[in-house]
This record gives structure tokens, sequence and C-alpha cells, in this order.
């Protein structure tokens, strides 16, 4: 595959094949191979009409030893199936779903990029009600496509800080709502506050707990940290997706013998704060330089401003190499697949 893979972007890009498995009378029938990127839907299908949608996200990666390792899928399989649940729709079987992210990268290995490009192959599932209904009520038939792409470092300039805003004018999640499931309803209701953050100038808005707007809820698609002498702390909350990353940096965190603390976060904590950062698998770490309150006209800064901390660039060396195979995986989080 000859591909300017140092400028790949995180962008949409047609691969070979993906995969297809509908769920119909009850039961999921065979997996599917296609070369096309588009489906036939009707019009009347729930995804459609009243966001009857999951997705996921997880990468691939080729390491020096010409692996190709994927990090953590079966995580993803059980998330996937905590957000069916939440929105009633069939539930793929994780078998199925390990199964179908590993046959469509084996199918499309040749645009896994090269080790030592800093790109990655960008696997996203998504599981959609493709039956009709006008009235509101679950699908009689899911779709579960996956389908692949090559994607660069999601931030071009590489690891550098980020300016984030609090955002007190909006929600992505009601304090019951689906927050914590990974649904394209949550994605929809960011957008125009994320939006807002890029036109003032920054990277990305910081969600207030919904109720009362004193506690850190998600960091725009990411999750949210902070480092305090030996602690690593993570803002604990209905509304809060739960993380693959923010969890394995927990488990690294652990194993660096610092201290790890899931809490509901006050926002004024921010000023205790050494480092700061979002996480989530599209950067693994976007550290955070400062977060401005505007309305309150209150500026968090972290570290020296300029750089990433000490800790936080620890964290990322250390997930970045597992996923690649540069480093050990006492874990188990990655599988090679061939
Ligand atoms: C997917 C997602 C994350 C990050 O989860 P990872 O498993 O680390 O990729 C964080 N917040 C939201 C809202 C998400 O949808």
């Amino acid at each position: 595959m000859d591909l300017d893979w140092k400028s790949l972007g995180f962008n949409i890009m047609k691969t070979d094949f993906n995969v297809r498995c509908v769920h119909r009378d009850g039961k999921w029938g065979e997996l599917e191979v296609h070369s096309e990127e588009t489906f036939p839907i009707h019009i009347g299908a729930t995804c459609l009409h009243y966001g009857q949608e999951s997705f996921e996200g997880l990468k691939a990666f080729r390491g020096a030893d010409g692996h190709i390792r994927i990090f953590r899928h079966d995580e993803n399989a059980r998330r996937m199936s905590q957000s069916a649940k939440g929105i009633l729709m069939a539930e793929v079987p994780q078998k199925l779903f390990i199964e179908a992210v590993e046959k469509v990268v084996l199918l499309n290995k040749e645009y896994v990029p090269p080790y030592g490009t800093g790109a990655s192959l960008y696997i996203r599932p998504l599981l959609i009600g493709t039956g009709p209904e006008v009235g509101v009520r679950p699908s009689r038939e899911y779709t579960f496509i996956v389908f692949v792409m090559p994607v660069g470092p999601y931030f071009k300039e590489g690891f550098k800080p980020v300016d984030i805003m609090i955002c007190r004018d909006h929600d992505r999640a009601a304090p019951l709502g689906t927050g914590h499931l990974k649904v394209g309803g949550n994605y929809a209701a960011s957008m125009s506050s994320i939006l807002d953050a890029h036109q003032k100038g920054y990277a990305t808005s910081l969600y207030l707990d919904a109720r009362e707007k004193k506690y850190i809820d998600e960091c725009g698609p990411a999750n949210f940290f902070g480092i305090r002498d030996n602690t690593y702390v993570t803002p604990e909350s209905h509304s809060i997706l739960p993380s693959i990353t923010n969890k394995s940096l927990q488990k690294l965190a652990e194993s660096m013998g610092m201290k790890v603390e899931i809490r509901p976060v006050p926002v004024e904590e921010l000023a205790n704060f050494d480092e700061a950062g979002a996480c989530g698998t599209a950067a693994v770490i976007t550290p955070i330089r400062k977060v401005v309150d505007i309305e309150k006209e209150i500026t968090y800064r972290f570290g020296d401003g300029e750089n990433p901390g000490p800790v936080t660039s620890k964290l990322y060396e250390t997930l970045t190499g597992i996923q690649n195979g540069d480093r050990k995986d006492p874990f188990g989080w990655t599988k090679i697949l061939e």
C-alpha cells in the first residue's frame, strides 16, 4: 500500500472491506463481507428517527516486529453491549463483536500503517436499528457494521498541551440520561458547544454536571483527569462515558505507585492540580495547559504552560508503548493478529 502515512489526518477513507451482520427474527445472521461503503436503508428505520444508534472506536497498531496488535477490543465489545441494553437494541454477542473486528482488520491489513509513522488503523463498529417504526418503539431489526480507516495521530502538532473552556450554557447529557452510553445522541447534543469552543479559540469544552454545575463531567468527547502530588484523579458521574483509555491509565498510574481517586471533582479543585489531561482512543492523552471559566473570569493553569507535565508524559509514553508493542504488556491488553 502506497499511502502518505505521515500526513494522514483523522478522516473517513475508503478501505477495501467492511463486515456486516443483521439481527432479524430474534437472531443474528451470518457475518458478511462487503466492499461498498453504502447500504440501502428503510426510510422508517429507527436509527434515522429515534436515535437507536451506538458506536465504538478502537485501534490496531503495527509493531516494530511487524505484528498487528489490537488494543482491548474485548472491552469495546462489553461496552457496546451496555449501550445496546441502554437504548433497547439487540446486543451484539461479544464473540461476534470480536470476530468481526479481527476479521475486518485482517481483510484490510495493508491499511495498517507502518511502525514509526505515528499512524494506526482506526476501527469503527456501529450498531443501528434498521427496522421501520413510526411509533416510538424499539426496532425489530438491527444491523451491526464494522469498518476501518488508517488515521494519523489525532493532533497533527503532536503531544502538545491545549486550552479548553468550561461550558455553562449546554449539557451533553442529562443526570439520569444516556451520558454513560456510547450513543450518537450524546454527540448530537455536544456539537454546538464544541463548535462554540472552537470559535472562541479553544480545543474543546469541559462539561459540568448537569444538575448543579458544581462538578467536572466529560471533557468534550473524552474523559478528564488531573494529577496532584502522587494522585491520579478522575471524575465519577453517571453521565460520563466509561473510557477504556482512562481505565488503562488508572491501572498504569497504580503500577507506577500512584494513588487513584475516582470521585466527584468540584470545579474549584482545578486550582489544585499540577497537571491535567483529556483521554480517549483517538488522541490517547491530550494534555491541558489551561481551563478558562469565561463567565466566572477564572483561568486555571497547569504545569509550565508550555510542555506536558512529567506524569502525563510518562503515562502517555507507557500506554502508547504497550499499544505498538515497544513495551511489555503486563496486563494482557493487546492481542497479536498476525
Ligand atoms: C468514546 C468516548 C470516550 C473515550 O473512550 P475510550 O474508550 O477511551 O476511547 C470518552 N468520552 C466519550 C463521550 C466517548 O464517547
